[in-house]
């Protein structure tokens, strides 16, 4: 059983604890001690926390072993009875504790790290960087606010993918001294901020150019084609894909389709130009003839008519050449047929006027002849002196000569007149022959509405152009009717007319509006496609194939499957028509070769030309 003290004996080992635990003999510490040895307060509760406090840190320390020292440290403090150092040094370790915080912010530290494994890093594959961060936790597993540091190191040394920057080993970024990482926590938050504030700018740097890029789309392309519904709706889906495009793939797929639709639009202002240009053709010819067309109201309205109906509907580059064409040829008519059909018209009314003139000379003169033919019978017949009837009979000789005289100049000026109408026709002839020229020298065929040669040389120079002005695909095709000789042989030549109108009626219906469809003569096609390459232009005359069995011909009801063969070649950079025309055939011929209602692509390019 425990002897207790006398109060000088208490007051002794106090002083000896004291000094034992080098704590100052302040009068709280004596007190404290005193009490302690004494027994009058129970010491099991500091014992207790301590050991508790002390068996935590410990924990701690295995993880991380600033709080093994610390611990240290709070256990002396403790045992010392130091109340105030020992409030120093909690805070110092609550303060610590609060800075391991700080320093890691977990969430935002992995979700930069997943975001960072999909960006592609220069010279750095995913594999590679997974290495690294394994290493970096092996290294520093244990230590989480370690571990954040040297995550981030490793992320910041994987660069800010683009091109073009050293990767660092793993070796070397993931047990790199601080000195190349930011130490300090704040530092290190900083180096976090500043990578995304810059890919922040850098985003919206790229949202500000899309957006400038739209607004030029919807300003200044998508007009263009404000006459083209499905061209409208195409850069209507450009424009949507634009502003959903996120990747750096997407963005380079649309400036592929954007590029087909600059090309389409500089056309589209191509043919307006052109339009244009037909337009004021027009006028020239319609003042031109304008004061001959006053002499007959007829021809005046059927000009008018014409310009009205064209200005009646959207402008369109074919309806403008038709008004052209049309009105060339009823001025050619009306300045040269006119004139011809008048004078044929004059001919003939003085032809009948003289047959009928002299008609009434011939029944006058025979009337009067035969009432002197009538006085000399009856003088005959009344006389009996012979003197007397020879002068009779000498008066009727003179009389019948003369009227065989006024007989062949009858028939002189009948004959005279005939040749007139006859000169008049032959007029009338010649006049036809020069309208067909007047329609060759126009830009359209005018049984199917096609370009005509000349047309199509226009067509194939200033496509070609522009294919090399872009560096983008052309591809022709040269289409011919199989055994069309057998169509006009069975049903006819006006028949076999109305087939070839009937064949470009649907080509046209199925191109685009950039397409040209030109007639190269006879029942033979060209076809020039701007932008498409051999394989897609392939598949559009294919289509036009399988559009032809659908949308038949019809002759008396009946319907005429029509079919053709073809021949397609893609324009090599700077090939001219006199290169690309002949491979095109050359595939047509052999389309007819397998067997016909095929197309056949052209089998190899021709050389670059210089
Ligand atoms: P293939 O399948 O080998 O092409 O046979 P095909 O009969 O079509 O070929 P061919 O070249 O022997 O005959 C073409 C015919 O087209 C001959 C010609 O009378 C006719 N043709 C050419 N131009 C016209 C035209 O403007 N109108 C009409 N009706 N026929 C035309
Ligand atoms: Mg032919
Ligand atoms: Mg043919």
């Amino acid at each position: 059983m425990e002897q207790k003290l006398t109060p000088l004996e208490l007051a002794r080992q106090t002083l000896i604890k004291l000094s034992k635990i080098q704590s100052p003999p302040t009068p709280e510490n004596y007190r404290r001690v005193y009490e302690e040895i004494s027994g009058t307060k129970p010491s099991k509760q500091s014992t207790i926390l301590n050991t508790t406090l002390e068996k935590v840190l410990q924990e701690k320390g295995q993880n991380n072993p600033q709080y093994t020292s610390i611990a240290r440290k709070i256990a002396t403090l403790v045992e010392r009875q130091d109340a105030s150092n020992l409030e120093t040094q909690l805070r110092t370790l609550f303060q610590q504790d609060a800075n391991t915080e700080d320093t890691v912010k977990w969430g935002a530290l992995l979700r930069y790290l997943l975001k960072q494994l999909d960006v592609n890093h220069s010279g750095l594959t995913l594999s590679r960087k997974k290495d690294g961060i394994n290493h970096v936790i092996l290294h520093f597993g244990n230590d989480s606010a370690q571990l954040g540091q040297k995550i981030q190191a490793l992320i910041t040394s994987w660069g800010d993918g683009q091109a073009g920057i050293e990767t660092p080993t793993i070796e070397q970024t993931a047990i790199s001294n601080t000195a190349t990482t930011p130490s300090a926590p704040l530092a290190k938050i900083h180096a976090t901020e500043s990578i995304s504030s810059n890919n922040d700018n850098k985003k919206l740097v790229a949202t500000a150019w899309r957006d400038m890029l739209i607004r030029t789309i919807n300003l200044v392309v998508a007009p263009q084609f404000a006459e083209i519904p499905s061209a409208l709706g195409r850069i209507q889906a450009l424009i949507s894909r634009a502003e959903a495009a996120e990747t750096f793939e997407e963005v380079d797929k649309l400036n592929e389709a954007l590029k087909s639709t600059l090309l389409r639009a500089e056309m589209q202002n191509d043919s307006q130009h052109r339009m244009q240009e037909a337009l004021i053709q027009i006028l020239r010819l319609l003042v031109s003839s304008m004061g001959e067309l006053t002499i007959e109201d007829k021809w005046l309205h059927g000009q008018l008519a014409i310009v009205q109906e064209i200005i009646s509907k959207p402008l369109n580059i074919d309806a403008v050449y038709n008004a052209e064409s049309s009105l060339k040829e009823l001025i050619f008519k009306q300045s040269n047929i006119k004139p011809g059909l008048l004078a044929a018209k004059e001919t003939l009314r003085s032809m009948v006027s003289t047959f009928v003139s002299r008609l009434a000379d011939i029944t006058v003169s025979t009337g009067s002849y035969q009432s002197k033919i009538q006085t000399y019978h009856d003088q005959i017949n009344a006389t009996e002196n012979i003197a007397e009837l020879s002068n009779i009979l000498e008066s009727l000789v003179g009389d019948i000569s003369a009227m065989n005289e006024d007989a062949k100049q009858n028939h002189v000026a009948l004959q005279e007149t005939q040749k007139k109408v006859e000169f008049a026709e032959k007029q009338i002839v010649e006049l036809t022959v020069k309208l067909d020229y007047i329609s060759e020298v126009a830009h359209e065929d005018f049984l199917t509405g096609a370009l005509n040669r000349r047309g199509m040389d226009e067509a194939l120079t200033r496509e070609f152009d522009r294919a090399d002005r872009h560096n983008t695909a052309l591809s022709l095709a040269m289409l011919d009717i199989d055994h069309f000789k057998k169509i006009n042989d069975t049903l006819g030549h006006s028949t076999g007319d109305k087939a070839l109108a009937h064949l470009a009626k649907v080509v046209k219906g199925i191109l685009r509006s950039t397409d040209v469809l030109a007639r190269y003569g006879g029942e033979e096609f060209v076809i020039l496609l701007p932008g498409s390459k051999q394989d897609d232009a392939v598949e559009v005359i294919s289509g036009l194939q399988r559009e032809l069995t659908k949308n038949f011909f019809l002759h008396n009801n009946e319907r005429v499957l029509i079919t053709f063969s073809a021949g397609v070649a893609e324009r090599v950079t700077g090939e001219n028509a006199d290169s690309i025309l002949p491979r095109a055939d050359a595939a047509l011929y052999l389309a007819k070769q397998s067997g016909r209602n095929r197309v056949i692509g052209a089998e190899s390019s021709a050389p670059k030309v210089q």
